[in-house]
């Protein structure tokens, strides 16, 4: 049987790591907001290439923050592609703001520049992009857009752990995801790229006003013990969470290196005229966060794939305006979107998976089309 992903096997070479890690904190009798968080943000921050990183909670928690501590007035619009996770919309929603789904690039699967402007009304403040799958959205374009129209850009880089963006112009260099727009969330949820021991997040932004402004978010709104400066909440990053994303940091672009490595596998092997790869345009770019192709009759892949030992996941099977929990914007006509959460299916790609496994599974959904064939 080969796992979608079995986490046991993706901690298995930092058992030593996190073991020490776990015990200086035990030890140190320090647990919230201490040395290792500290050390974490710093490491991170250069790792991102941002002036500033500030560890909180979780990814949900990490975007709600931002836009809450941006400020804008109630019922703001903010733009989110309308295949986003569900977390990227919930985030707009808790900071009592309105989410505007634009659809996105059928090919890409990421925010639709071209679709953007057209959203934009007297009440956009701001565009959330996801860089879904590990994937940048078009930053020049959508940052040029957000100029114009004095918007903020708030990047999702849950899926984007490594993730680098290289404009059009020649010679510009290459930027990491979380240094592409004026702030961004992160999660370090166990199946991430970079994954923590349990819930983890973080936010990168070179605004040194806005990060000190989150910094007292997370923690009651406090800058100084029992001074409260701002209605804040409780969305700190635990120690040892930051130590053991501290232990596993380095290793991240190698792990990262494997996914691509991966990646091609599947991207020269897999032979079957019903399915659709993803976009191979920025294969040395891509975080691979996610492998997810496109197969008009999904579930029937799925079960088959199964059957023969290999398992699959949907990222993701129902699109957020068709949640109960968004029955408001259930009337929305969003065709690219709810194809994309028809027929997407997301093959196993972690740095666990070995290549004869990866050549088993391009062999089998190449054999399926011979199978199907009527
Ligand atoms: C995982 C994820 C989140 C939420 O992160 P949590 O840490 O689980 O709250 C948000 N957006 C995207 C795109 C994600 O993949």
């Amino acid at each position: 049987m080969i796992p979608f992903l079995d986490l046991r096997q993706i901690n298995a070479p930092y058992s030593q790591a996190i073991k020490s890690a776990i015990k200086r904190v035990s030890e140190s009798g320090w647990y919230v907001l201490g040395k290792e968080v500290e050390t974490f943000e710093n490491e991170f921050a250069a790792y991102c290439q941002t002036t500033h990183c500030v560890g909180v909670a979780n990814g949900l928690e990490a975007l709600t923050l931002i836009l809450n501590a941006w400020a804008f007035p109630a019922k703001s619009e903010v733009i989110v592609a309308s295949n986003a996770y569900i977390a990227s919309v919930l985030s707009i929603t808790h900071a009592g703001l309105t989410p505007v789904f634009v659809e996105p690039d059928p090919h890409t699967y990421l925010l639709d520049p071209l679709r953007i402007e057209a959203a934009i009304t007297d009440n956009t403040r701001a565009i959330l992009v996801v860089h879904l799958y590990g994937r940048c959205c078009d930053m020049e374009a959508i940052n040029k857009l957000a100029r114009r129209y004095n918007l903020n850009v708030l990047e999702d880089a849950a899926q984007a752990h490594g993730a680098t963006y290289a404009g059009s112009q020649l010679n510009m260099p290459h930027r990491k995801a979380g240094n592409l727009g004026d702030a961004a969330g992160w999660s370090f949820y166990p199946t991430k790229n970079l994954g923590a021991l349990g819930d983890a997040g973080a936010i990168t932004t070179n605004d040194g006003a806005l990060a000190e402004r989150l910094r007292a978010l997370r923690n009651y709104g406090s800058g100084h013990k029992y001074i409260n400066d701002y209605l804040g909440f409780n969305s700190r990053l635990d120690e040892i969470q930051a130590a053991v994303l501290s232990a596993k940091l380095p290793a991240l672009p190698e792990t990262n290196d494997r996914r691509k490595v991966l990646a091609k596998r599947y991207l020269t092997g897999i032979r079957n005229p019903d399915v659709v790869l993803p976009p191979a345009d920025q294969l040395e770019l891509d975080a691979w966060h996610l492998f997810v192709i496109q197969h008009p009759r999904r579930d029937e892949l799925r079960t088959y794939l199964l059957e023969q030992g290999i398992g699959t996941d949907i990222h993701y099977p129902i699109p957020p305006h068709h949640q109960q929990a968004y029955a408001a914007f259930a009337h929305l006509s969003l065709p690219i979107a709810e194809q994309l959460h028809r027929n997407s299916l997301s093959l196993p790609l972690n740095p666990a998976l070995t290549d004869h496994e990866a050549d088993f599974i391009i062999e089998t959904i190449n054999l399926m089309s011979k199978r199907t064939k009527v």
